[in-house]
């Protein structure tokens, strides 16, 4: 079954709780548009190339739609669409005045030259101008898209509405309308839920072991908080594979990442090393990492790491899912029977979209808000969401994943019905 029939499930499984009826479940299983379109680069050679790109509106009944959008070479529509579905439900947990979409381009930008990156990042606004704007659409960054991108997409999109428009994108680099905070928005709103989450299972262990797969934005900026507030790092990993840390002394983020740069990059966007030129850990593999005994595992990386296929082997206590799809719907079955704790993706990741909306605010409202004003915002957003979610999980008496969607469901219903 598809990714987005996976997840479809769960709103009919959110649905029958809420008693809603057929027709305004309809409504809530299919996107409000798709669109796909071949967009074209001259490439440094002189010749042109089409990638095939994405853009899906899910559901606006709460605002503009939001959400990201992904390069990648395996990007395809079933992901956009199944991502399009979790951002509307995750700015609804997460009660911001947003929809959800999602986007994305099926490309290796690695492969790309900067003024190749450019033009494509261009070219994907001049394809769905018409569908964007900060009163319809406003897109963010994803995996393999950053604040450049974001700048480049902003300018376009300025370019062809004719006026500077800083609200059409977030994300943006600061000197360009970004917001304080929103680099390490996923992670930090991630540490409040997951803050919550020990709380209420009482996790009494000192310095509680973590292991994150993915070492980018969501991962690295996580593995950072989480050493500071006192959490020991036990395994780190990348796509280039993944370290553990044997002696469990706990592993300096901030080290990691040095050594992973000493490669150098592609135009300061992608890192040509990987965690595993650190040579005073152990190498294994991103599926062994997953099934290491630790507290804590971070799932920072892509979708469908955890499936049914090794549930079963995962030893962590609790999984906090700052990827999007990070566990496959039908796996969750299997870690909760295990007595695994999961936060999932539309409230441990909703940090990046809470900040997302401020930076767009801000924008509308030609402010600047500082670095403590965001982070303080951010932190009452998160500890209201996880409070709300916990009371349906215990209301619903469910699980945090279905008690999420039962509370977005019902804030997107109630406002479709407006
Ligand atoms: P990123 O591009 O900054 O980093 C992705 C990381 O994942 C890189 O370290 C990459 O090497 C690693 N990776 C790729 N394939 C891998 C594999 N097979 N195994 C292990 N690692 C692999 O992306 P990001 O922004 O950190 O996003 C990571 C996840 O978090 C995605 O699912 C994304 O949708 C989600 N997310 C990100 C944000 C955000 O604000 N950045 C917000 C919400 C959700």
């Amino acid at each position: 079954m598809s990714n987005f029939n996976n997840t479809l499930q769960l709103i009919r499984r959110a649905a029958v709780g809420l008693k809603l009826n057929q027709t305004v479940l309809n409504k809530l299983t299919k996107p409000q548009k798709v669109l796909v379109k071949k967009i074209s680069v001259k490439l440094d050679n002189g010749r042109k190339k089409f990638f095939e790109a994405y853009r899906v509106q899910f559901n606006n009944a709460r605002g503009p739609f939001k959400g990201g959008i992904r390069f990648h070479p395996r990007a395809n529509l079933d992901e956009v669409k199944t991502l399009a579905l979790l951002m509307s439900i995750k700015c609804a947990v997460v009660n911001i005045p947003m929809g959800g979409g999602k986007g994305g381009v099926k490309v290796n930008p690695k492969n790309l030259s900067l003024a190749e990156l450019e033009k494509l990042s261009r070219a994907w606004v001049g394809a769905f101008k018409n569908h964007l704007g900060p009163k319809k659409d406003v897109p963010a960054p994803d995996v393999y898209t950053n604040p450049q991108i974001m700048f480049w997409m902003m300018d376009e999109y300025s370019k062809l509405a004719g006026k500077k428009t800083y609200a059409a994108f977030t994300g943006k680099p600061l000197e360009h309308g970004g917001s304080q905070g929103r680099d390490i928005a996923t992670a930090q709103g991630g540490y409040h839920i997951l803050k919550q989450a020990l709380e209420k299972i009482k996790l009494n262990v000192k310095q509680p072991r973590v292991i994150i797969q993915g070492f980018g934005n969501a991962g690295y900026n996580m593995a950072e908080i989480l050493q500071r507030a006192g959490f020991k790092i036990i395994g780190l990993s990348d796509s280039g594979g993944g370290i553990q840390d044997l002696r469990a002394k706990g592993m300096a983020a901030k080290n990691v990442m040095a050594t992973k740069q000493k490669r150098g990059g592609i135009y300061s966007c992608y890192c040509l090393g990987s965690v595993c030129d650190c040579q005073n850990y152990k190498g294994l593999t991103n599926r062994k990492l997953l099934e290491q005994a630790t507290d804590i595992l971070v799932l920072a990386a892509l979708e469908n790491q955890i499936t049914p296929k090794n549930a079963g082997k995962i030893k962590a206590k609790v999984i906090l899912e700052l990827a999007n799809g990070g566990i496959n719907p039908k796996a969750d079955k299997i870690l909760e029977d295990k007595g695994i704790l999961i936060l999932p993706d539309v409230l441990a990741n909703a940090g990046g979209v809470t900040v997302s909306y401020f930076e767009w605010l801000q924008n509308l409202k030609n402010q600047h808000w500082s670095r403590n004003q965001v982070l303080f915002k951010l932190k009452k957003v998160m500890e209201q969401s996880f409070k709300d979610v916990w009371n349906y999980r215990e209301k619903y008496q469910t699980t945090t994943r279905l008690a999420a969607f039962t509370l977005g469901l019902e804030r997107i219903v109630k406002a479709m019905k407006k």
